[in-house]
């Protein structure tokens, strides 16, 4: 008989609760409550309410777990949850509302609709580069929808996950929402469960494990995964934003974010001048020692750090190169002279090295990202419209953003999702409301005639019936 430690009786324990938990959310939703808008809105409400009152305890844990600044913090994370809440609070009404559709007159006499159905109990699993923003911004939209919730944050940011666990079990009794933590087993424990519907953030390959579990039961899902984001620079640029911004979005987060700038291609014209302004811009947003900067994170753990460590084998270090194994620090660094094969080109960097290829003519550009998985983002700096056009239209990417590095995420009027090996699906705004929501089409027949053609015995010719359905 084997003695179980703490961890493996905590592990089961919870494992036991996992199928009682969602048992009990089924009943919750059968009860109507989460159909009804107001009491959504409430509910969005409270929770926009904790998180402001946990302003402080959220910063700590990022901190803790991230060394992210405040100003990182908010912008990237309680910031965009709050106005993500704030605009799902404002026009939940409107969108909750069946939508009127048009009926054609072969339908005669009928009215159309399309309801938002909640799906019921939902999966939100996360990860943990953004672990606040991840998690609560899909939850902010599967409340919107009218879901049950069950959460699973990430266990690589211990800290900012107890933040949030204290919040939601706060705010909310569990069998509406409840959070779940723990890591692989955890996570295998909460899969093998069936749901309504499945959202997850993370790795690709998690994600195909988080598919397969969700096709068992033909659960439907969002699955926002990673891949290589690349970044091409033409000669025509304006040097010193496209410097500024591509840093700016290599260097948030220190490059653990899905849609960072993962390698840069640069028309061999501005090569040398664009990369002397980054390395200045590097300081100037840093200092001599970014170390020392209060602006710049540190790489999760130390499985990332050699992980990280070992990618920077390849090429030549022409800035940067400096680590700190006992601080997890990684300072920018440039790679030139990189081989497609190396590792640094086969997997998502997601940290602050920043390989430099050179072109001189775009098809080549395009068919090297054409001959790779889909990316998430793409990035493309250039003053050429035609240039940019042939770009966006000759490749495929979750999204991209022209003159500019990850600023397509923050516009909530955007979807954002991932296309091929970079996901499924996409949320923000009105479109996590949508994601969260069944559409079911309703038709709502007349009492007042019914035209007997459609009955049998058949009576009516073809042609007749051909020339009634050209106007369905
Ligand atoms: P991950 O896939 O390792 O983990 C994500 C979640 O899945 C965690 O909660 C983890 O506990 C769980 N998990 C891990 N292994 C599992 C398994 N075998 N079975 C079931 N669940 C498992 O990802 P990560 O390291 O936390 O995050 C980094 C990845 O996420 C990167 O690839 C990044 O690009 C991607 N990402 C994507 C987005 C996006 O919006 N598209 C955002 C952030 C991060």
């Amino acid at each position: 008989m084997s003695v179980m430690t703490d961890h493996s009786a905590e592990i089961s324990g919870q494992l036991i609760q996992i199928p009682q938990t969602i048992a009990a959310q089924r009943t919750f939703f059968k009860s109507n409550l989460t159909k009804d808008v107001e009491f959504r809105i409430e509910q969005l409400k409270k929770l926009r309410k904790a998180i402001v009152t946990n302003e402080k305890a959220i910063f700590e844990a990022l901190d803790k777990d991230l060394k992210k600044s405040k100003f990182e913090s908010y912008g990237t994370e309680i910031g965009i949850v709050l106005a993500e809440l704030d605009k799902l609070i404002q026009n939940l009404k409107k969108w909750a509302r069946p939508k009127k559709v048009k009926t054609s007159i072969f339908h005669f006499k009928a009215s159309s609709y399309i309801y938002k159905d909640p799906y019921g109990v939902v999966l939100i699993v996360a990860p943990w580069n953004y672990p606040f923003q991840l998690l609560m911004l899909p939850l902010v939209g599967a409340i919107a929808a009218g879901n049950c919730v069950v959460l699973k944050p990430s266990e690589m940011a211990p800290a900012t996950a107890k933040v949030m666990t204290d919040i939601i079990e706060g705010v909310f009794d569990e069998r509406y929402v409840a959070v779940f933590n723990g890591g692989v087993e955890t996570s295998t424990g909460l899969l093998k469960e069936r749901y309504d519907y499945i959202f997850f953030t993370g790795s690709t390959f998690v994600g195909k494990i988080v598919y397969q579990a969700a096709a068992k039961h033909l659960t439907p899902v969002t699955l926002e995964l990673g891949g290589k984001s690349p970044c091409i620079v033409d000669k025509d640029i304006h040097l010193d934003y496209t410097a500024k911004r591509i840093v700016w979005g290599k260097l948030v987060n220190v490059g653990q974010t899905c849609i960072a700038p993962d390698y840069i291609y640069i028309h061999r014209d501005v090569k040398d001048a664009l990369i002397t302004r980054m390395k200045e811009v590097i300081q100037e947003f840093y200092g001599k020692d970014p170390q020392k900067s209060k602006d710049y994170g540190r790489i999760i753990n130390e499985k990332h750090f050699k992980r990280l460590t070992n990618l920077m084998q390849a090429g030549e270090i022409i800035h940067g190169g400096n680590t700190d194994y006992e601080d997890k620090y990684i300072s920018p660094t440039f790679i030139e002279g990189v081989n497609p094969d190396d590792p640094v080109m086969q997997e998502e960097i997601f940290g602050p090295i920043l390989p430099i290829m050179v072109y001189d003519d775009i098809d080549d550009v395009i068919n090297f990202i054409n001959d790779r998985e889909k990316p998430l983002a793409l990035y493309i700096f250039s003053k050429n419209e035609k240039m940019i056009d042939k770009v966006l239209t000759e490749t495929s990417s979750g999204g991209a953003s022209i003159n500019d590095t990850l600023m397509h995420i923050g516009n909530d009027h955007l979807p954002f999702g991932g296309v091929g090996e970079s996901g499924i699906g996409a949320y923000h705004g009105e479109f996590s409301f949508e994601t969260f929501s069944h559409h079911k089409g309703v038709m709502n027949k007349s009492l007042a005639l019914d035209m007997p053609i459609r009955y049998a015995p058949y009576k009516t010719s073809l042609s007749i019936l051909k020339q009634l359905m050209k106007r369905m």
